[in-house]
């Protein structure tokens, strides 16, 4: 029989009606995008039907290394001619070696780390321990921001439109403007167990936090006994120029999140890692007083043993850095061309965004570059929002060639929206 791509498709999309998510099944269809993937390496994906695409989503910042890299495949393929999952009766050495690894990366003194799945999994655990640590209920965190969608996660979130349906969410949260300094000053209070916060926020369209900031909230955290925890799932492993954004803004936090970009593109994995006294707090009246069946399994950790190693042999955050800023650079000129569509481009490293002035132009940009062969992505909680997030290991040729599909696809949805109105 025959190999036909449309046909697949076609009972893909079925698939999806029937099984998986018939609104989602409408939005691919919709977007020109139901067309299952075929493979993916370094920074193209394939579909079946051929055509090959520039990946600048990265899978939401997990391919910072872009896809199949070899190193972290070769550590994964090795770890399963040994053992893939552990029994939890034994010690593990790949778990011990991630967690000394993430000791050595992490900012600051957090000494020890809890290794799961996700980034959502990995705001559960930091906020379980802020409460334990301090015996306090509240949680302050900022608008627009994202952590996830667990119950933890996202209530601690802040867009109004993915919390609704779920109420009632976890009680004692407070969410305040990001970057006001003063509405923080006020929310935290001697209830509140921790503050957390993106460094930059991400699904909230690439928001940079105003100068001192995080200094500030560092110190309100201080004086009010509440600890801080910096979500570094987005920015983490070298996204922005550093390894940690927390870096650029000189800000240690008590407890940082992290997934993404720590599995390297090959496995899934989370993590939280802390201060000695936090741990202390968590574990030492019971070391199961926060588990999990999967988390820091071998094959995960030989993944992110591999991804960190490698983000540090192929100097990748001086190069997030360096491309970032040529990026930046180049789509503030696309937006000089466009004054009255493009409102501001933002970034920092290898995260940019786009604010478009006029609704739906992010989603119509996004289409349009796809149908070019570049992927672009959708901001959640700012749909005026475009994000560049390409793997840090893109060459400036290929960069070149996404920004200039970039200019292209702008000028497109722009005489578009001018024919209409
Ligand atoms: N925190 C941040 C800052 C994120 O950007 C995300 C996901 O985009 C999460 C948490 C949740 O991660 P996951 O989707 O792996 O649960």
């Amino acid at each position: 029989m025959s190999f036909d791509p449309e046909k697949i498709s076609e009972e893909t999309l079925d698939k999806y009606r029937e099984y998986v998510n018939p609104s989602m099944a409408n939005l691919l269809k919709f977007g020109g995008f139901a067309v299952p993937e075929k493979d993916a390496y370094g920074v193209y994906i394939r579909d079946i039907a051929g055509n090959e695409y520039l990946d600048c989503v990265g899978g939401y910042g997990a391919f910072s290394l872009g896809h199949l890299h070899p190193r972290v495949v070769q550590a994964v393929k090795d770890q399963l001619t040994k053992e893939a999952l552990k029994s939890h009766y034994f010690m593990s050495t790949e778990l011990a070696d991630l967690c000394e690894l993430l000791a050595k990366v992490t900012p600051g003194n957090l000494q020890y780390s809890f290794i799961c799945n996700s980034g959502t999994e990995a705001v559960e655990g930091a906020l379980k321990a802020a409460r334990v640590h301090t015996g306090r209920p509240g949680f302050v965190s900022a608008q627009n921001g994202f952590h996830g969608k667990t119950f933890g996660g996202l209530s601690v979130s802040g867009r109004e439109v993915y919390k609704q349906a779920f109420y009632p969410l976890l009680p004692n949260v407070k969410n305040v403007p990001f970057g006001d300094t003063q509405a923080m000053a006020e929310a935290v209070d001697n209830t509140t167990a921790a503050v957390i916060l993106e460094v930059i926020q991400g699904e909230g369209g690439v928001i940079l936090p105003p100068d001192g900031y995080l200094q500030e909230v560092r110190n309100i955290c201080d004086q009010q006994g509440a600890l801080l925890i910096l979500d570094e799932v987005r920015t983490g492993f070298g996204r922005t120029g550093a390894m940690f954004a927390s870096e650029h803004y000189g800000v240690v936090p008590d407890i940082v999140t992290m997934a993404k970009a720590l599995g390297g593109g090959v496995m899934p994995v989370g993590a939280f890692s802390a201060t000695a006294p936090v741990w202390h707090s968590l574990f030492d009246k019971n070391p199961y007083l926060h588990s999990s069946t999967f988390g820091g399994n071998p094959l995960a950790c030989a993944a992110a043993l591999a991804a960190i190693q490698t983000t540090i042999d192929e100097d990748l955050v001086n190069r997030s850095a360096t491309l970032g800023g040529k990026m930046l650079q180049k789509l503030q000129e696309i937006a000089v061309k466009h004054p009255e569509y493009i409102k501001e481009v933002r970034g920092k490293g290898l995260l940019a965004g786009i604010e478009f002035s006029v609704d739906d132009f992010a989603a119509l940009v996004i289409t349009v570059c796809g149908k070019k062969g570049l992927l672009v992505a959708y901001s959640l909680n700012n749909p005026k929002v475009i994000r560049i997030e390409p793997p840090l290991i893109i060459s400036e040729e290929e960069l070149d060639r996404a920004i200039s599909i970039i200019d292209e696809s702008v000028s497109e949805t722009a005489q578009l929206i001018a024919g209409i109105s």
